[in-house]
């Protein structure tokens, strides 16, 4: 039976934050497509206007490093967001220790983010909720962002589902202090993580708890101080910590080059305002200098 007169449903893909996903064909376009139900749980007035109108501009939202929001209809008191559909996510590559990661598919995999990313700051829309499992792949390696948008509009996922904590280890510090007014800034910290877990092949500041997380922030770069970060004192949750000096970057990413390195340096600058963008970091020279060096390089190990 097809939903909404157009859609073929078929298995589960799995449980969201949301709600279930399931995968689905496109009778108008033969695609195989993804479709997220999302509960509208308490809203017993059904979807409201705003949410309506800010699924609209994300349908307007297109790159080739987002996911696409093909549609969007209301069906048995739920929301169906239609999406394209990908193979597998990176956190799925991350974890799976038989993928060997090259320098050259670490820094391809960031330049797509920062991409999808840069594109999107550029249009004033946050992704809010940036971790590996929202990174997905198709079937050529090509890497898009999903779920662009849907925090702001079906509010902050992690405080309403359990089995969403993970989201804390991707979180930035301006959201640690409880900041209500952030911006694009919170997305590159989270994708300064997800470069930190490509290179480490694991997840890289794992707080336990919101205060745990600033811990591990702290131990990682050292205490945040007003001198580096002046509008620290005046977050909401600020509250003085002991201070602790940072150890070299270079001895937490002993794998990584002196740009990659340089790189991550700028994306997890303390204060929002001083902190890289997207765009610049796709300007900076780990992710402009030429990938097919390492291709070349490989290639000349069999001569
Ligand atoms: P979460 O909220 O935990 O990130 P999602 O709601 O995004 O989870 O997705 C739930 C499941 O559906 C996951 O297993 C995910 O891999 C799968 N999924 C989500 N979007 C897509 C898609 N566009 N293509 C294929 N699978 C998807």
């Amino acid at each position: 039976k097809k939903v909404a007169d157009r859609y073929l449903k078929r298995e589960v893909l799995g449980e969201g934050t949301y709600g279930v996903v399931y995968k689905a064909i496109d009778t108008k376009t033969g695609q195989t497509v993804a479709i997220k139900k999302i509960r509208l749980g308490k809203q017993k007035e059904g979807v409201n206007f705003t949410a309506l109108r800010e699924i609209k501009l994300l349908k307007e939202l297109k790159s080739p490093h987002i996911i696409e929001l093909i549609d969007a209809f209301p069906h048995k008191g739920n929301l169906h967001l239609v999406f394209e559909f990908m193979e597998t996510d990176l956190e799925t590559v991350i974890r799976n220790t038989n993928i060997f990661l090259s320098p050259a598919d670490i820094k391809s995999y960031m330049q797509m983010t920062l991409k999808g990313l840069a594109f999107c700051h550029k249009k004033w829309v946050l992704h809010r909720d940036m971790k590996p499992n929202n990174l997905l792949i198709g079937s050529h390696g090509q890497l898009k962002l999903a779920d662009f948008g849907l925090a702001r509009i079906f509010g902050s996922p992690d405080r309403r589902f359990t089995h969403q904590v993970f989201a804390r280890w991707y979180r930035a510090p301006e959201l640690l202090f409880g900041a209500k007014q952030y911006g694009a800034g919170v997305d590159v910290w989270a994708a300064g993580c997800i470069f930190a877990e490509l290179l480490n092949r694991r997840p890289f500041l794992q707080g336990s708890s919101d205060i745990d997380q600033l811990g591990k922030i702290f131990a990682a770069f050292g205490t945040a101080t007003p001198s580096q970060w002046p509008d620290l004192a005046y977050l909401p949750d600020y509250v003085e910590y002991q201070y602790v000096a940072a150890p070299p970057l270079r001895s937490l990413f002993p794998s990584a080059s002196d740009d990659a390195l340089d790189l991550l340096s700028k994306m997890f600058t303390y204060d929002p305002k001083a902190r890289i963008t997207a765009q610049q970091a796709l300007e900076h020279r780990f992710a402009k200098s030429f990938n097919g060096v390492f291709v070349f390089v490989d290639f000349c190990s069999y001569l």
